[in-house]
């Protein structure tokens, strides 16, 4: 049985801003196995990708856990954050605007291998030229520019650059989604590859909601700063239990003229991750609100094994045992 290699509890960063305290994270639970995928999807600015930088200790967390093989990483020293640098790593979205545009490719891919102070600058070209092998860059644009390249291309360099210190978990945000469709395909197959080699852990964070299917095992759906709901990638397509979940999949085109999906529109204006208000944060969309749900935060909770839901009102809502009939 597969190790759990992260577990997150109670995860929260916020911000301050002029206006008040920007709850991005808000209290995020989850675990992930080595080897597996953990699909985090939900709107722009629900604070997907500020998860994965807190995770990997690239912004600071205002508080909780993130326990890395067992050991704590919020709050750790200078030298031990490097030393967790080499398992954590990060695929960035836009691999143009990650790349410092006055190094080759093969200079780029070797930089973090120097940084470590591991090898020496000749083994560090030969390892570098591996990585190109791996990625599927062949050897002559070895001395390209990243402006010479496409984007599918440029993202292999990203991809080579997180696998150089040999890590054992990788935040890939959004790294498909500034790609053309053709070469987007590409990427994600080369990326389930390297997974099955390398036996690594993907937090996938996207919002492309077809793409997470295919690559996930588990898929968590944030809503401003919050998990709603958590389950196998299977089981949320099939049966959502959370009604922001439905009305998310339900606007993904089913690619069958004889089978109809019913579009549920989300009415209503997104809450502000600012000072928010104390109930649940869908209130304002969601068709089955009551006056609870203004003033009281849903528990995240097993609803169903494994399939955790954050709502008062889950029970009822999706006519499951336990429903209170009130
Ligand atoms: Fe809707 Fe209330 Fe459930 Fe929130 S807690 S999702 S408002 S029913």
């Amino acid at each position: 049985m597969a190790e759990t290699l992260l577990q997150v509890r109670d995860l929260k960063k916020y911000f301050k801003t002029p206006g008040g305290m920007l709850h991005a994270v808000d209290g995020i639970t989850f675990d992930l196995e080595e080897g597996k995928t953990l699909g985090v999807v939900g709107e722009s600015g629900c604070g997907k990708s500020t998860l994965g930088r807190v995770i990997l200790g690239l912004l600071d967390a205002t508080s909780g856990s993130v326990l890395f093989e067992g050991k704590e990483t919020i709050g750790v020293s200078k030298h031990q954050r490097k030393d967790l640098r080499k398992n954590m790593q990060i695929i960035f979205q836009d691999p143009f605007s990650s790349l410092d545009p006055r190094k080759t490719v093969c200079e780029a891919i070797m930089e973090p291998l120097l940084l470590q102070k591991k090898l020496s600058k000749e083994e560090c070209h030969a390892e570098a030229l591996k990585l190109m092998d791996t990625v599927g860059l062949a050897k002559r644009f070895e001395n390209s520019y990243p402006h010479e390249l496409d984007g599918g291309r440029r993202q292999r360099i990203g991809i080579a650059r997180a696998l150089a210190l040999k890590p054992k978990f990788i935040v890939c945000d959004e790294p498909i989604s500034a790609l053309d469709v053709s070469i987007q395909a590409q990427i994600i197959n080369l990326m389930l590859d390297l997974q099955e080699e390398m036996e690594l852990a993907y937090m996938f964070v996207t919002h492309d909601l077809s793409v997470v299917k295919y690559i996930s095992d588990d898929i968590m759906v944030m809503y401003v700063g919050c998990t709603v709901e958590k389950c196998a990638a299977e089981e949320l397509f099939q049966a959502p239990l959370h009604p922001y979940t439905k009305g998310l999949l339900s606007a993904i085109p089913v690619p069958n003229i004889h089978r109809e999906r019913k579009r549920i529109v989300m009415q209503g204006e997104l809450t502000t991750p600012i000072d928010p208000a104390p109930g649940c944060r869908f209130a304002n969309r969601c068709p089955y609100a009551k006056e609870r749900c203004q003033n009281e935060m849903p528990c995240y909770e097993e609803v169903l094994p494994a399939h955790f839901v954050a709502c008062h009102y889950v029970r009822e809502v999706n006519g499951l045992a336990g429903a209170a009939h009130a």
